[in-house]
């Protein structure tokens, strides 16, 4: 990237270096593409003059001579005080006013512009230029005395807070210029700061000098020329404020990027009711609809339309008569209490729609732009991309590659892929207004409301009696899967992205909020208390209802409504076609049942990448069976269990296949350690022993006797397959029986049995003869053929580094990355919710890497399986299924790593394909 500095830094040459740039009143010296050099709202300013739109004149002092102002112990290059004084003598000479006249004096703003938007980073200076005298000469050329006086009272406010330091740090401190305009409407009876006369606002100007020499020690400077560089100068200083390093540091800014200041003529939007001032969008930014969209307000100043004072009037016709009919306001009085620009100022109207659009062709994306109308004159302040929603950015994408004004690549990339999600799911209806409670992980998206339940058989009770829940646990484990299913969302005090409730929430679609630490929650009460920002205590109880939002993590007290989910609309499958035309990864679902298999073909999963099986076992009264294979001393109890659990297997298994027909669907053999299996609360344990016929005490002893201390690492994946063949022999029989069925009835199947938790060959060498040769039992005894693959999951370090010796027993791998990146890392996936965030706060981790693939970690381990393991097997099908698979940035890496798919949950599929097509697109 050009470095500024490059030219500051160059030797006095004989040409003086050119620090300023003008624009408007048919100067345009710089041009959109300057961005580095004139911060965006300088290049766009000069783009607009070049553009032949009305801009009001003035210049801006590039980036370099920031950059030089820090390598020089803040002073700048001694060419600029002239360059300036050029720069402003054209501006008096096109306005024809001077700066300092008293009979008629030129006013500026002042404002910073870096390359990036930094918003609120520095705040502006209006009406710059004003003093005793040249007040005067306002008031003379506005013949308003009192909009004079409330200017200069403006200006010394800002000017006081911004430039002499007097903006209070905290926000418990009191900004002393309000505290004397308050006191000023108290002694002459007004409420509103309108409604203080010339002579009232006059004294506030003195009072405002008066606080600044007592607090600063300083006289107020009456003088332009000393107002002018002090304003420059906090500009510059701004630049390394708290506030603008610490948003650097979050949108990774680079510090030697430096600002721009841009010094301008002012405009007024306040000099009466032929004045206005507003913002202005080339579309509808919510919804992505066309049309001009926006808010003005007539005889105003910009930042009343931002400070929310007074409510803003729409910018058209239609959006008026739209806001008047959701305020349930009456056309006839919407005509005359709230008319439209459009409906007030029709010619001024006509030629901002013109300009609009003349700057959306031009720029080839939807803007936001900034007008002052002075005296039925239209000035353009400003222009920028306008920031957009996910259901707005692809049918505005979609939109303007129809119409050809950008093309499919370029429409693909301007959409991320992360934004998809608010076309997939529903949302809030309106904007929450309900108490927020607290925030946690916005683990899955989509809103979900309904009364609090804390356990999942109530979930289930409630649902099966037509009411809709929230299940809100500690953490959620296996055992809740009935209730997950019944509620509309999770809540959960603990656990992170890959935690179980996380995990299954994006699996089925549903809504979670993870991690919330500020639920205590207990359940012997019923109740929890909820810890709120401001500190106060808030008591939920089973019952009451409760708002979550999944995918920014806030929840809400009380049932906000939800609209609809509005994928399935014309523009969405369109511009996901020319995603899928772009990419070369395929995409597959992580998916366990077949109506979530079902979901993601409808999503456009090409396949199913992961089907956990042990979350078949938890399905219906099975778990019983389960457990009672579990508690069997012997192998032929243990094969008694099974044999009941077999049909309920080969049905899940026919379920599936047939829902994926022609696509191939990968299922792993059981995973978890066998404890998770069983209940843990020993009046579960009571529960289950009546259930079941035994003593408490036996369930008690099996409990203890399958405990581990860390289970993750413990007696699971392929160590179960190993030392109890039994249960793994049980499953490929009933994978193999469903696909003979299937194909008995000319149903397409494509199996591919995979192995959990190897870390060695062996291992899997063992299993895939095991599995091969049950599977030839079945397919004899059913006397019919079908093809399958055994492949591994790589996720145990060794398997990865030992790949080669590996792939020449897997047919395939598939990167389980959640498991690979806490045996990398040596992060509990459980547990390092505790300390992560801290360590992604202070940059130890850019990212949290079970969200993130850990590219120079994880990343190498991958890259090196992926190498040795095609050396190997030059076929080697390799896809990745870990949560990293639905991962914008990670599925990129998995692009350049040329896996085959990725695979994720089926919420997800839409977000992988387009992330896809970006990679291949290089974007
Ligand atoms: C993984 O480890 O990445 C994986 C997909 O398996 P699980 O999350 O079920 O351990
Ligand atoms: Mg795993």
């Amino acid at each position: 990237m050009a470095r500024p500095q490059r030219k500051a830094e160059r030797p006095t040459s004989r040409r003086a270096v050119r620090y300023i740039y003008a624009f408007g009143g048919g100067r345009k010296d710089g041009r959109a593409d300057m961005k580095d050099l004139l911060g965006g709202k300088g290049a766009n300013l000069a783009e607009m003059s070049r553009l032949g739109l009305p801009v009001p004149p003035g210049f801006t002092i590039s980036t370099e001579v920031c950059t030089y102002y820090y390598a020089h112990e803040r002073t700048y290059p001694p060419a600029l005080r002239q360059q300036v004084g050029q720069a402003l003598a054209r501006v008096e000479q096109v306005v024809g006013r001077r700066f300092g006249d008293p009979a008629n004096p030129l006013l500026v703003s002042v404002r910073s512009g870096a390359r990036a938007s930094m918003p609120g980073m520095m705040d502006t200076i209006l009406n710059l230029g004003l003093n005793d005298r040249t007040v005067d000469g306002l008031i003379a050329q506005s013949a308003n005395p009192r909009f004079a006086y409330d200017s200069y009272r403006r200006f010394v406010q800002m000017y006081g807070d911004v430039v002499l330091g007097l903006k209070p740090e905290g926000k418990h401190e009191e900004d002393p210029f309000e505290v004397a305009l308050e006191e000023k409407k108290r002694s002459r009876g007004v409420t509103q700061d309108t409604q203080l006369d010339a002579v009232a606002l006059r004294e506030l100007v003195d009072e405002f000098k008066a606080l600044v020499k007592m607090r600063r020690g300083v006289v107020f400077p009456e003088d332009p020329e000393e107002q002018l560089w002090g304003a420059i100068g906090a500009v510059f200083g701004s630049w390394m404020n708290a506030r603008a390093i610490t948003y650097r540091s979050i949108y990774r800014i680079p510090e030697s990027w430096g600002t721009a200041v841009n010094v301008q003529a002012m405009v007024f939007g306040n000099l009466g009711d032929d004045c206005a001032t507003g913002v202005a969008f080339t579309r509808d930014v919510a919804t992505g609809e066309p049309g001009l969209t926006g808010e003005y307000l007539p005889n105003a100043q910009g930042e009343d339309v931002v400070a929310g004072i007074r409510t803003p009037l729409q910018i058209t016709r239609a959006g008026a008569r739209a806001w008047a009919e959701r305020q349930g306001m009456p056309e006839e009085e919407r005509r005359t209490t709230r008319p439209s620009l459009e409906e007030r100022m029709s010619s001024v109207y006509r030629e901002l729609l013109r300009h609009a659009g003349q700057l959306e062709r031009h720029y080839r994306d939807v803007q936001d732009i900034e007008f002052t109308i002075e005296r039925d004159r239209l000035w353009m302040l400003q222009t920028r991309v306008a920031k957009r929603t996910g259901i707005a950015a692809v049918r505005i994408a979609h939109d303007l590659a129809r119409t050809k004004l950008v093309d499919r690549k370029t429409a693909l990339l301007r959409v991320e892929p992360e934004q998809l999600q608010q076309w997939l799911h529903p949302g809030f209806a309106a904007k929450a207004t309900h108490p927020l409670l607290a925030r946690g992980l916005g683990a899955s998206p989509g809103a979900a409301a309904g009364e609090v339940v804390f356990s999942a058989e109530a979930a289930i009770e409630a649902a099966a009696a037509g009411r809709r829940v929230v299940l809100v646990r500690v953490e959620t484990s296996p055992e809740d899967i009935g209730g997950m299913k019944a509620a509309e969302g999770f809540l959960t005090a603990r656990g992170g992205m890959t935690s179980h409730a996380a995990i299954v929430a994006r699996q089925m679609g549903k809504p979670c909020v993870a991690g919330c630490a500020a639920l205590e929650i207990d359940y012997p009460s019923q109740q929890m208390t909820v810890t709120r920002a401001d500190g106060q205590r808030v008591v939920i109880g089973a019952g009451m209802a409760l708002s979550i939002d999944g995918g920014s993590g806030a929840v809400y007290q009380g049932e906000v409504p939800l609209g609809p989910a509005p994928a399935g609309r014309p523009e969405f499958t369109r511009f996901m076609s020319w995603a899928d035309e772009a990419r070369r990864l395929r995409v597959r679902a992580n998916a366990d049942r077949p109506e979530e298999a079902r979901l993601a073909r409808s999503l456009g999963a090409e396949g199913i990448g992961l089907c956990r099986t042990e979350h078949m076992f938890f399905e219906g009264d099975r778990i019983d069976t389960v457990r009672e294979m579990l508690l069997a001393d012997d192998l032929e109890g243990r094969e008694r269990a099974l044999a009941r659990l077999l049909p309920m297997q080969r049905s899940d298994f026919i379920g599936i296949l047939r829902e994926m027909r022609g696509l191939p669907v990968t299922i792993r053999l059981l995973d978890p350690p066998l404890h998770e299996f069983l209940p843990h609360g020993n009046q579960e344990i009571a529960a289950l022993a009546a259930k079941l016929g035994t003593s408490a005490a036996r369930l008690r002893a099996k409990r203890d006797a399958l405990h581990e201390a860390n289970p993750m690492l413990g007696h699971r994946g392929c160590r179960l397959g190993i030392t109890y063949p039994e249960i793994y022999r049980m499953q490929v029989r009933a994978i193999i029986e469903a696909a003979c069925t299937l194909a008995r009835e000319r149903v397409k199947v494509l199996p591919e049995i995979m192995i959990p938790l190897v870390g060695a060959a062996a291992e899997l060498r063992i299993l895939r003869e095991d599995t091969e040769r049950v599977a030839r039992a079945v397919m004899e005894a059913a006397g019919t053929k079908i093809s399958f693959t055994v492949g591994t999951m790589i996720e145990v370090p060794r398997a990865a580094v030992t790949a080669g010796e590996v792939a020449a027993v897997a047919q395939f791998f598939s990167f389980g990355t959640n498991d690979l990146t806490q045996m990398a890392l040596g992060l509990s996936r459980d547990d390092a919710g505790r300390f992560l965030p801290e360590y992604v706060r202070r940059g130890i981790y850019a990212e949290d890497p079970f969200v993130v693939l850990d590219r120079s970690g994880v990343g190498e381990l991958m890259r090196q399986a992926v190498s040795s393991g095609r050396r190997a097997r030059r076929d080697l099908k390799i896809g990745i299924c870990g949560e990293h698979g639905g991962e914008p940035q990670s599925v990129r890496f998995c692009h350049e790593l040329g896996l085959d798919y990725v695979s994720c949950s089926p919420y997800r599929v839409p977000v992988a394909r387009l992330a896809a097509a970006q990679a291949a697109l290089g974007g």
